[in-house]
């Protein structure tokens, strides 16, 4: 069955002066799904993000909405909204009067609009507050206010810059989770824009992972952490320990890498198209999760490495080793259930991994 496409680029382009900040962007993001766009500062995410709203103008490439083209539509006539970090709200407008805004300015009549303002709130668990001042909620309430204000309009896409980045930890784990069920209430295809890799990893359906105003990689969380198709994604998605070494061998699509003092370690060599795949002898480095190194029981077939301890460090459901490996600061996870006890500080140890849970890429040019 053919899979409805809510948003389509192709080539995108948007350079400023003799910077690139949108280097070649092609997407295909389907109807209903939650979109991510992870990557550091400056990457280029608001800029793409502002091409996608219209609030700029790509210098070449093409966007299209449910198959119409947007590049010459106004913002204000494109099927879109958006959601910004800081959520100007109309400070001295009820929650009621600042998700009316948007209908009285579509002429949406009275009695639709007080219909569905009041199905948005009791949608986004806000009924009843239709008399509040912003000042009078809670900065998640506000938040929710914000996506209410956005969502009564019924656009395609609702883009999110950053709208978690000005809460707090807390706070920020909890709209996560409702961000996500809110999106898969309303149906509405969501582009987040994100530098934070645990927002990007638990609400998306598939994340881009942006680098110097390229995309990296797009895939699942899931594909994104365990086959990540670069050493920047290696990196930039969750924790990773990193070797450097000189590829030894390649047998099929287990490598072995020589590290610097002379032993040997293998993994999987990454061979996704996106990066060069290194020839024996070159550069390389492998990329090994804390969670997939276990300490002293190696069993065949494993790969192992001594390693002396630097410090345990406990932060309550996980608990981290922090070993030198081959010249490396590495960290191992211990197992939740205690069944492997903390080494003592300065003690030698075996590090062992299974070859297949570790990824091997060439070295980036430096
Ligand atoms: P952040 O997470 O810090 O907001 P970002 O990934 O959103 O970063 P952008 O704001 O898109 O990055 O900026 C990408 C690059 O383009 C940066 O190097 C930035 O300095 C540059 N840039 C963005 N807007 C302009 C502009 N109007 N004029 C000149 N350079 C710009």
């Amino acid at each position: 069955m053919a899979v409805d496409i809510d948003l389509h680029c192709q080539d995108l382009v948007r350079r400023f002066g003799s910077h690139t900040a949108v280097n070649q962007v092609s997407l295909e993001i389907p109807a209903g799904s939650f979109f991510s766009i992870l990557g550091p500062s400056g990457c280029g995410k608001t800029t793409l993000l502002r091409l996608l709203a219209g609030f700029d103008r790509p210098d070449s490439g093409d966007i299209m909405i449910r198959g119409q083209r947007m590049n010459d539509v106004a913002p204000n006539h494109r099927p879109v909204n958006m959601v910004f970090q800081h959520l100007a709200l109309f400070p001295t407008m009820s929650v009621g009067d600042n998700i009316a805004y948007g209908l009285k300015r579509r002429k949406v009549p009275t009695a639709e609009r007080q219909r569905r303002i009041a199905e948005v709130l009791e949608q986004v668990g806000l009924a009843g507050m239709e008399t509040r001042l912003p000042q009078q909620l809670s900065g998640g309430q506000r938040q929710r206010v914000a996506l209410a204000r956005c969502l009564v309009l019924k656009p395609t896409l609702l883009l999110l810059d950053e709208p978690l980045g000005a809460l707090d930890l807390k706070l920020r784990d909890q709209m996560k989770v409702e961000l996500k069920n809110l999106q898969k209430a309303f149906g509405t295809t969501f582009v987040y824009i994100t530098h934070d890799q645990s927002e990007a990893l638990v609400m998306s359906d598939r994340v881009a992972v942006m680098r110097d105003g390229r995309f990296d990689q797009v895939a699942s969380p899931e594909a994104l952490y365990r086959e990540p198709a670069t050493p920047f994604v290696a990196s930039f998605v969750g924790d990773n320990n990193r070797l450097g070494g000189k590829l030894l061998a390649r047998d099929g699509e287990l490598a072995q890498v020589a590290l610097a003092d002379g032993r040997s370690v293998s993994g999987r060599l990454a061979d996704s198209g996106h990066h060069p795949t290194p020839k024996i002898g070159d550069r390389a480095e492998l990329f090994i999760r804390p969670e997939s190194l276990v300490l002293g029981a190696a069993e065949p077939g494993h790969c192992t490495l001594t390693a002396r301890v630097r410090a345990t460090l406990f932060d309550g459901a996980n608990s981290r080793v922090e070993v030198e490996a081959a010249g490396e600061r590495c960290y191992v996870r211990l197992p939740q259930d205690g069944s492997v006890p903390a080494p003592q500080e300065g003690s030698s140890v075996t590090l062992a991994w299974e070859p297949q849970l570790a990824r091997v890429f060439a070295a980036e040019a430096s």
